[in-house]
């Protein structure tokens, strides 16, 4: 640097008002979910933002306002750091059509139109996150095109941040979601896996990511094997290895090929300290996707109701569709849908997946909150909210939860010098509340403003841009 950009950069770094717009929230709680002890909320503070900064955090009475800042009354409000989605995938939708690999309406609605919906609708997909007050999520799996939803997301005025896994290595085909450009590759040898790979990280993929589907019969041995070869080409590129592994035992192989990211709860079986010694070995990162298979459940028994946040957060089109089931004929629904909406199960959270996550947050794992949005049930936006419930019924407290949605989810970012707490030099993701967080989770579901990287965004005006 010469003298002169040397002068420069000094005078914008003490007057930052001469370089970027000033904002200040004066007089909120600050809420601090990544304190270990000590109170966790600050009462009377005021933020200062500098463009897409933090750069003062404290109390009213010695916290300097600048002149020609804008300025945020925070008196009654609570501000915590921006809420972080670890699991979502843009490629779905969240409505009965968006699985036909699951459950096949082709004869009502063709897959590849539904497709083309959920591209087309990007733009609405990501105000709806932010209207719920996530400001980053990691989509962890899709076709090639999730780089462009990356692309699109850095590129758009009102968008999370967003980082992305291209299509999953898998052990098992999904063809009926294959319309060219397939999210779920089957790749049953090492040099296939890693020259699918190698295209992932050609594209600068943020995760590679596996499918571990292991079923009676299949060899876990030269299962474990595929999934060490995608860690090991990942790891060499720098590039976390996240995995889909729901059993005790897929789980435990996927850690020992190297996993850093388990997307889902192990759900069949008690996590043991074996599993436990696994996850510190690799620091890995737990998803407990609690709501995301009782969607489905909801769905496709036609149960499926939304909630209150739901309706006013979740996208207008998506929420149109969820009751066509009333509609559709009876032999454009597949038998399995018939049957289920015949005899609707009892839909209740899984004990086993409640029990691991209270056994895995207590062993000092690191929870990443997560949804698997766009699964059929598991809408874009506010289904964190349902997420969040039950994490509260593993017996987590609310502000665990919050943690768990920041702080833990800035890790999964890989972005945790960045976000994940109101702190001075972090990027000014956050969310202003009319109602305290710490006392339910429900509370997060209260915005007044969301902040992204300093801008400030109003949930029901981001609604209403909606159509
Ligand atoms: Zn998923």
């Amino acid at each position: 640097m010469n003298l002169r950009a040397c002068l420069f950069a000094l005078l914008f770094a003490s007057f930052p008002s001469l370089a970027e717009p000033l904002l200040a929230i004066v007089g909120a709680s600050v809420v601090h979910p990544e304190r270990d002890s000590g109170p966790a909320v600050d009462a009377d503070q005021t933020v200062i933002i500098a463009g897409d900064r933090i750069v003062a955090v404290g109390p009213v009475k010695s916290t300097r306002v600048p002149r020609g800042a804008a300025r945020i009354e925070g008196k009654g409000k609570w501000i915590v750091p921006g809420l972080v989605d670890a699991h979502v995938h843009f490629f779905q939708s969240g409505n009965l059509y968006t699985r036909p690999d699951g459950a096949d309406f082709n004869a009502y609605m063709p897959y590849a139109k539904e497709n083309e919906r959920n591209r087309a609708r990007l733009p609405v997909t990501f105000k709806l996150w932010l209207a719920s007050g996530v400001t980053s999520v990691v989509d962890i799996g899709g076709p090639f095109w999730n780089f462009e939803v990356r692309e699109m997301a850095r590129k758009s005025d009102a968008a999370p941040r967003v980082v992305v896994a291209g299509p999953l290595v898998s052990m098992v085909d999904r063809v009926k979601l294959d319309l060219g450009d397939p999210p779920i590759v089957k790749t049953t040898t090492v040099t296939e896996v890693v020259d699918l790979v190698r295209r992932e990280i050609d594209r600068k993929a943020d995760y590679i990511k596996v499918w571990f589907i292991y079923r009676p019969g299949d060899d876990l041995a030269a299962q474990e094997a595929l999934v060490k070869a995608a860690g090991d080409s990942a790891h060499a590129a720098g590039i976390p290895l996240a995995v889909h592994a729901t059993e005790l035992v897929t789980a435990k192989a996927a850690l020992r090929a190297g996993a850093d990211f388990l997307v889902h709860s192990v759900e069949d079986a008690p996590v043991d300290d074996e599993f436990i010694a696994l996850m510190k070995k690799n620091q890995a990162l737990y998803c407990p996707t609690l709501f995301v298979t009782m969607g489905y459940q909801y769905a496709f028994s036609n149960t499926w109701k939304a909630t209150e946040i739901e309706k006013r957060r979740a996208d207008p089109q998506i929420l149109a569709v969820m009751g066509d089931l009333d509609k559709i004929p009876k032999e454009a629904i597949p038998e399995r849908v018939q049957a289920r909406m015949a005899n609707p199960p009892q839909v209740k959270p899984s004990q086993t997946m409640l029990d691991n996550l209270k056994k895995v947050w207590d062993a000092g794992i690191p929870v990443a909150m997560g949804t698997d949005a766009g699964n059929v049930g598991t809408l874009h936006g506010p289904s964190v909210f349902r997420e969040m419930e039950l994490m509260t019924q593993a017996g987590l407290t609310p502000l665990q939860v919050l943690r768990s949605a920041t702080v833990n989810g800035a890790k999964a970012m890989r972005m945790e010098r960045d976000i994940g707490v109101v702190a001075t030099g972090r990027l000014a993701d956050l969310v202003i509340l009319d109602a305290d967080p710490t006392v339910s989770v429900a509370n997060l579901a209260r915005a007044h403003r969301v902040i992204k990287a300093g801008h400030v965004y109003s949930p029901d005006e981001l609604m209403r841009s909606i159509r």
